[in-house]
């Protein structure tokens, strides 16, 4: 009887497929997973994104809003943010008109003309609502202080705790010198409306499509009814003045007071403020807005008035439809054209406080349609109140302190009163949408 052979019970014969020996896990599970490096890769990416996540949510979450809306209540930064307001268009001379707080009957008049309105036609405007930034500023998640930023000079900046929160413009920074000379408010020696000439758009101060134009005008006369108390302000603003020594024919704006009709110089009543009591300032600051089709190629002179140097500019023109602005907006390709220059000859300009905006050369160009609007720029004058807090000399801003005032300064509570300035702690974000 043969010996049973050798073999394990349950074993393969040798030479069948499942002898080979089998694929050792190690291999199988390389053959199946990607590379090892970029698999860290991801895994560095994830917990990156997560705390980039988690910072930004905190930082959304800081107290109440990171990017906080806010609606604007009062009227101090008018024209550039508006809070309830109302509009109305002037029956007599169907200008605009948007002012800050509800007319009582007979008390609203027209910026333009001085017609009073009826309260019929003034319908209501909802309030802007801008953003805050809150971080801005300084943010610092979990106590750690990771951005601290200074305001810029410009800036619209909130201020205040809870929810008593005021918009306002920075004009000074920490090191900047404020003073005030007459009642001329000026930052390291500077008049603080040629800093901030813009982006606030200039204020209207009377518009009107001129249409007499010939030298033969019946108005042409020399300082005439200057005291006329039954002048009309909407037509007979705009009037010519005879040459002297030899110089050119002028068309002159007259200003007038709205409420008594006398020849007064440009005050900060501008349209937002018609119903506000207040003490008025004259306004140094004039420029005038000219849209006109010319029909001869020629050269207008526009002579500003201005406090320390009144101005004239040459603007060549062409045939054809032409808008002009004196002065030009800073940032505009017409600021290197249109330079202030002398006038030929020796005559004096006709301009001055009252008369600040004069033109020549129309009757050259022959336009048969010119609107003018005469300009003023927001300006931040100190109150009589104020004045006395402020020491003769310059003072100098000291470290975290800022100067803040609202554009609308007739109605504006701000540093002008505390001329030491707002610490860095009380501003809570920046406006950075509206
Ligand atoms: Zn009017």
């Amino acid at each position: 009887m043969p010996s049973p052979s050798p073999t394990t019970p349950g074993a393969a014969p040798p030479g069948s497929p499942a002898s080979r020996p089998p694929p050792s896990g190690r291999e199988a599970l390389l053959a199946q997973q990607p590379p090892r490096r970029p698999g860290l890769t991801k895994r560095v990416l994830v917990i990156l994104v997560l705390v980039v996540l988690a910072l930004a949510g905190h930082r959304a979450a800081q107290v109440d809003g990171w990017l906080r809306p806010a609606v604007i209540t009062g009227p101090s930064m008018q024209p550039t943010l508006w809070g309830p307001s109302y509009a109305a268009t002037c029956p007599g001379c169907a200008a605009g008109q948007r002012f800050h707080a509800s007319p009582t009957p007979g008390t609203l008049r027209c910026w333009n003309c001085g017609a009073r309105q009826p309260t019929t036609t003034v319908r209501p405007l909802p309030a802007d609502h801008v953003i805050l930034d809150r971080a801005a500023y300084r943010w610092a998640p979990l106590g750690v202080e990771l951005v601290r930023q200074n305001p810029r000079r410009g800036d619209l900046v909130a201020i205040g705790n809870g929810d008593s929160l005021r918009v306002k413009r920075v004009l000074g920074i920490p090191g900047d010198r404020i003073s005030v000379q007459g009642n001329q408010l000026r930052i390291n020696g500077h008049p603080v409306p040629t800093v901030l000439a813009e982006p606030v758009e200039p204020i209207p101060v009377h518009r009107q499509t001129i249409r007499e134009l010939a030298p033969s005008d019946r108005r042409s006369t020399t300082g005439a009814s200057s005291r006329d108390k039954t002048i009309d302000p909407a037509s007979d603003r705009w009037r010519y003045r005879d040459p002297v020594d030899g110089g050119p024919r002028w068309l002159v704006y007259h200003h007038y007071s709205l409420h008594d009709r006398r020849p007064d110089v440009i005050r900060d009543d501008y349209p937002c403020n018609v119903t506000s009591v207040r003490r008025l300032n004259p306004v140094p600051r004039i420029g005038l807005d000219l849209t006109l089709r010319v029909v001869q190629p020629g050269t207008l002179r526009i002579a500003l008035w201005s406090p320390e140097a009144s101005q004239v500019y040459q603007v060549p023109l062409s045939a054809g439809m032409h808008h002009v602005r004196v002065p030009p907006p800073a940032a505009s390709a017409e600021n290197k054209i249109l330079v202030p220059s002398p006038i030929p000859g020796n005559a004096p300009l006709p301009v001055d406080a009252q008369h600040p905006v004069a033109i020549a050369g129309l009757a050259e160009l022959q336009p048969d349609h010119v609107r003018a609007t005469v300009l003023r720029g927001l300006h931040w004058f100190l109150r009589r109140s104020d004045r006395g807090s402020w020491p003769e000399d310059e003072r100098i801003l000291s470290a975290g302190r800022y100067f803040v005032a609202g554009d609308n300064q007739p109605l504006s509570e701000d540093s002008r009163s505390a001329p030491e300035g707002i610490p860095f702690e009380q501003i809570v974000g920046r406006v950075v949408a509206r």
